[in-house]
């Protein structure tokens, strides 16, 4: 879907060129990202032709309706079958736009890095601020005693995994169907989005809930879409490029952070130094997050079902209530719920 200006000569450099300027005269930039970040690294997304919804599961059921929570519950050896063979990309490496996305936070200027995403690219790739909406394949916990286990330990087990300590079933740390997000998280993100001075939206079709409805959070209009296909919001956005999402953030957002002191060239060194130094720590990092985190189960792209996002909308506008955030009631609804429905009562950590 081309825009107007598409069909210009030039206007895909211009587009990069007006998208600079944006990135220029702000300071509190939040990028909200979906599958289309990562289908660069070689991870399918869900629901293009090629997606993972598209794709034969090779199982007598359909990958909707595998990556459930009842079915989790009631077939975990399909589930990890399918999960195992569709879900987990252990050698993918972050591409230029996880990087571009990293260059700009450390610049000062991106805040957060809302994903929809679970293969923790945006955290291998040195981000710090990324707020995973889904969960997160490289966390995974046992559901009767809460040990936590690495990807690796699901992948070198085969069948389903089972923890080692109690015998319990693990499962991964990712939001499925039927299941509520981290409320922190959608806080977390919602927050972000309201202090921004701009919102760059990335790799999204922006058909999933609840991400598809944080751009109402903005108080301004400064909204800018990156995404092959177009989105409900292109025509309301700033700006619209319809193009590879790596692409463009590599173009838009400036290689060196703007060293307060020399010469190009030292900052140039100065940022493969730190460059190094992340990939040196993330590792660490990721871990770090995880535990922080609650080992609450989130899930991927929990796609939402479409028939309740009006509802599920609504839910989320409100702030959330529970916890030390600020807010209101709403979030004690999807606080309990999230609780019914964890498989396990007593586990979850704390
Ligand atoms: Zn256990």
């Amino acid at each position: 879907m081309e825009t107007r200006l598409d069909r210009y000569e030039g206007a895909k450099e211009n587009k990069i060129n007006q998208l600079r300027m944006l990135i220029e005269e702000s300071d509190n930039i939040v990028f909200l990202g979906g599958a289309g970040v990562s289908t660069e690294s070689g991870i399918p997304d869900f629901r293009s032709g090629e997606g993972i919804y598209n794709q034969e599961s090779g199982l007598k059921y359909r990958p909707v309706d595998i990556i459930s929570h009842t079915f989790f519950m009631e077939h975990p050896e399909e589930f990890y079958d399918f999960y195992k063979r569709k879900l987990l990309y252990p050698n993918a490496k972050p591409n230029k736009a996880h990087k571009a996305l990293v260059r700009l936070e450390k610049q000062g200027k991106l805040k957060a890095t809302i994903t929809q995403n679970i293969d923790n690219l945006h955290q291998e790739a040195g981000s710090k601020t990324t707020i995973e909406l889904h969960g997160s394949v490289f966390r995974n916990y046992c559901m009767e005693c809460g040990k936590k286990f690495t990807m690796e330990y699901i992948i070198e087990h085969e069948g389903v995994p089972h923890c080692d300590k109690c015998g319990g079933m693990i499962r991964p740390d990712i939001v499925l169907y039927e299941e509520n997000l981290e409320h922190e998280n959608v806080d977390g993100a919602i927050k972000a989005i309201k202090k921004a001075d701009l919102l760059i939206i990335g790799g999204t079709s922006l058909t999933v809930y609840p991400a598809a409805t944080f751009a109402q959070f903005l108080k301004h209009d400064k909204v800018v879409i990156i995404n092959k296909s177009s989105t409900y919001l292109d025509l309301q956005a700033l700006l619209t490029i319809h193009d590879s999402i790596g692409e463009v953030l590599d173009s838009a957002i400036p290689k060196t952070v703007p060293a307060k002191s020399s010469s190009k060239k030292t900052a140039a060194k100065k940022a493969a130094a730190t460059k190094k130094t992340t990939a040196t720590k993330k590792t660490t990092t990721a871990k770090k997050t995880a535990t922080s985190k609650k080992a609450t189960a989130s899930k991927r792209a929990a796609p939402a079902k479409k028939a309740e996002p009006a509802k599920k909308v609504a839910a989320a506008k409100k702030p959330s209530t529970s916890g030390k955030t600020s807010a209101p009631k709403k979030d004690t609804a999807v606080k309990k719920s999230s609780a019914k429905k964890k498989p396990t009562s007593k586990k979850s950590k704390e």
